[in-house]
């Protein structure tokens, strides 16, 4: 049985008082997420040490939604994974879209972001997917093999262990639109080949893949039914502890 997990991807939203106030809501609803679904957080890094106050003694997992590339030092702006880990975070988002996108996050920085999540005990939200254009012209799938085969190939099976990955067409993010469960489910069954190819069997099915896109309550039920889908990682929906626990219990 693979992990099923539900990770709430805030983005730069919310101030230090909000958050901590959306963590609260999420704890105080724990009783309603089915056994085996995990939960995890991943507020903006100035919320982090206070979130993890909220949370501790909860079954909810801390998240950031990046590290940096290197370990410490003059890197103006950065926050190391020896940061994060001290600050309670058991996990860290990598590879977002946005990132890749807006702050050039290419797969040689993405391999040094993951090494050193790694050494510092962070497990790896690792987020794969294509743009609008790069489906239309049929090409999803070369896409995501790539970014997958730049990033994890290098990893050993063990080290996969740590690894999660979130598949996230980057024409469904934000933008209302959700893949079908049937284009969902086909990806994700192809990533988990991918996998098999290269590492074995037992590691693909061992690897949770979550969805991430548009997912809400009114569609996580249908996605998550999908036999490779395990989850998700919730942007918009993740900002309202109501939406964030109905997703989590539509498993
Ligand atoms: C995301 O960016 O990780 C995401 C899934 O966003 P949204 O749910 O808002 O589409």
């Amino acid at each position: 049985m693979r992990n099923k997990i539900v990770a709430g991807n805030w983005k730069m939203n919310t101030t230090v008082t909000e958050g901590i106030a959306l963590a609260e809501a999420i704890v105080a609803r724990m009783d309603s997420v089915p056994a085996g679904v995990s939960l995890v957080v991943a507020p903006p890094f100035t919320h982090l040490t206070a979130v993890a106050k909220v949370l501790a003694g909860s079954p909810v997992a801390l998240s950031a939604q990046n590290c940096a590339d290197q370990p410490k030092g003059a890197y103006t702006g950065e926050v190391s994974a020896a940061m994060l880990k001290d600050a309670g975070c058991r996990y860290t988002i990598l590879g977002h879209s946005e990132r890749r996108e807006y702050y050039g996050e290419t797969s040689e920085k993405l391999v040094r972001k993951m090494a050193l999540a790694f050494e510092n005990g962070l497990k790896v939200i690792f987020c794969v997917g294509e743009k609008l254009e790069e489906r239309q012209e049929g090409r999803h799938f070369d896409v995501v093999q790539t970014q997958i085969a730049e990033v994890l190939f290098g990893l050993s099976p063990e080290e996969m262990a740590n690894i999660v990955i979130a598949y996230e067409p980057v024409w469904a993010i934000g933008t209302g639109v959700t893949a079908t469960s049937e284009q969902a489910q086909e990806i994700h069954a192809f990533i988990r080949r991918t996998l098999a190819a290269h590492f074995g069997e037992a590691v693909a099915e061992a690897t949770t893949i979550l969805y991430g896109g548009s997912c809400k309550p009114s569609n996580a039920k249908e996605l998550f039914a999908c036999p490779d889908i395990d989850g998700g990682l919730i942007g918009g929906a993740s900002l309202k502890a109501d939406d964030f626990i109905a997703i989590a219990m539509s498993f």
